[in-house]
């Protein structure tokens, strides 16, 4: 039986979150966590294991954010922690070449046979701004298209109409963003090709690349209609345009081999992040060898890290990619279904509008009454139902992300049990939206 609501007063985060908004800004180090968009105080975690977070008052939670998406076999899988521990032994950073780095990279590509060279860096940012950059490079192009809702990192060309932490805090673009950068930046609708094709048609000859999420969770989640992506690959081989997928969700999330394994479709260009690093701060980006090997020292297009290929990180990306396998997909494929059907029951039964988007782990309810597939459509979306939930369902032992427009992430840790709760609670906190609306 739940004991609802049983969360104690977050007495002790309350007093954190006053202190760290002296030191940091807004309290926090990446503005979703602040939870603006849900209210209350963000909760300040002392620890987390498998499936579950506690927070410095002791309240334990089912989490779905799962550190927003790297965190695929749980929180601190004992082998895991052990090859950490095992790594920082035999030194935390080299500044120099180290057998882990090719390993990786070879896992990779063996992955994602597109990716024929790979560069690592330490963030998903990092990543769709360097192949952004070689794109530039390689096609002597500066535009590119990019998708209203689809988020690539905070690099000033990718901070127009960018999704999640810049749709919850109601901020378009960002001030600080040159306009002679905006300006380059052209923005189509995801799942309409025909967006795309205008703008290639009227930008003949300009257009360096296309990037795009295969599967966009950054507006939550929105699977590609049929056809989209083949229709992107066609356009831009037709045009001569770099293709760039953004897998930094979908890699090793959606398959071993990422979007691109499952709807067949090879992209020029692939960011990676999340998952690559298993916890850790890794992201990479890599693709066509004649293209890459235009990269800093193969070629003239600079790009550099000081804690690039870090032996911590890359022993800990090792762990996490070494453990993909089939019966994995096949579990998380399971229990993303079984959510997204309770989330959908539970709303059905307390009369309350909701649109479930699904793709394998990554679920997002939406509180709205017509389909969502792409930016606008997600827009539509009752943001406050959808903090009366979020507060509910952290009240019965639930930690859903603190934003309508983000994806639940599922991970190895999580069992039918820890599902089945989920719904139980959700079933309550339906209620608690039918009250209010
Ligand atoms: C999270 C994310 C990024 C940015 O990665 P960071 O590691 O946060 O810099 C880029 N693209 C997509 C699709 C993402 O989800």
């Amino acid at each position: 039986m739940l004991r609802a609501p049983f969360m104690k007063n977050p007495e002790r985060s309350k007093k954190l979150f006053a202190r760290a908004s002296q030191i940091l800004p807004g309290g926090v180090d990446s503005p979703v966590r602040a939870f603006r968009s849900v209210g209350g105080t963000p909760l300040f975690i002392s620890r987390a294991s498998g499936a579950t977070i506690e927070d410095v008052d002791g309240n334990r939670f089912i989490d779905y954010v799962m550190s927003w998406g790297p965190l695929v076999h749980g929180h601190a899988p004992r082998g895991l922690v052990k090859a950490i521990a095992a790594a920082a032994r035999r030194g935390t950073s080299f500044g120099a070449p180290s057998p882990l780095e090719h390993r990786l990279g070879g896992l990779v590509r063996t992955l994602m046979p597109s990716m024929e060279r790979v560069r690592f860096v330490s963030s998903g940012t990092e990543a769709a701004m360097s192949a952004l950059r070689v794109a530039r490079a390689f096609t002597g192009r500066d535009r590119i298209i990019k998708f209203e809702g689809c988020y690539h990192g905070h690099a000033d060309a990718f901070l127009v109409k960018a999704g999640s932490g810049a749709t919850t805090l109601g901020i378009p673009t960002s001030p600080g963003v040159p306009a002679a950068v905006a300006a380059d930046t052209l923005l189509a609708r995801y799942n309409d090709l025909a967006s795309v094709s205008a703008l290639c048609a009227a930008q003949a000859g300009r257009i360096a690349a296309v990037i795009v999420e295969p599967i966009a969770g950054n507006m939550g989640l929105v699977p590609p209609s049929d056809g989209f992506l083949s229709g992107l690959r066609d356009l831009c081989s037709r045009h001569a345009v770099v293709l760039i997928f953004d897998e930094v969700i979908s890699g090793f999330r959606a398959s071993a081999g990422g979007a691109q394994s499952i709807f067949g479709i090879r992209p020029d260009l692939t960011c990676l992040g999340k998952i690559i690093g298993g916890g850790l701060p890794v992201g990479a980006y890599g693709g066509r060898a004649d293209i890459m090997d235009l990269v800093a020292p193969a070629g003239a297009v600079y790009q550099a890290g000081t804690l690039s290929g870090n032996p911590i990180a890359m022993t800990a990306g090792l762990w996490a990619l070494e453990h993909l396998s089939p019966r994995l997909y096949k579990n998380l494929a399971h229990r993303g279904s079984m959510l997204a059907e309770g989330l959908a029951d539970a709303a059905r039964a307390a009369k309350v509008s909701l649109q479930v988007n699904a793709f394998g782990s990554l679920v997002t309810p939406f509180f709205s009454s017509s389909p969502v597939r792409d930016y606008a459509s997600a827009l539509n979306a009752n943001t406050s139902a959808y903090a009366t939930f979020f507060r509910g369902m952290l009240a019965r032992g639930v930690y859903p992300p603190p934003s309508q427009f983000e994806a639940w992430f599922l991970s190895a840790a999580h069992t039918d049990r820890h599902v089945k709760k989920t719904i139980a609670a959700a079933r309550l906190a339906m209620k608690d939206v039918a009250r209010t609306i």
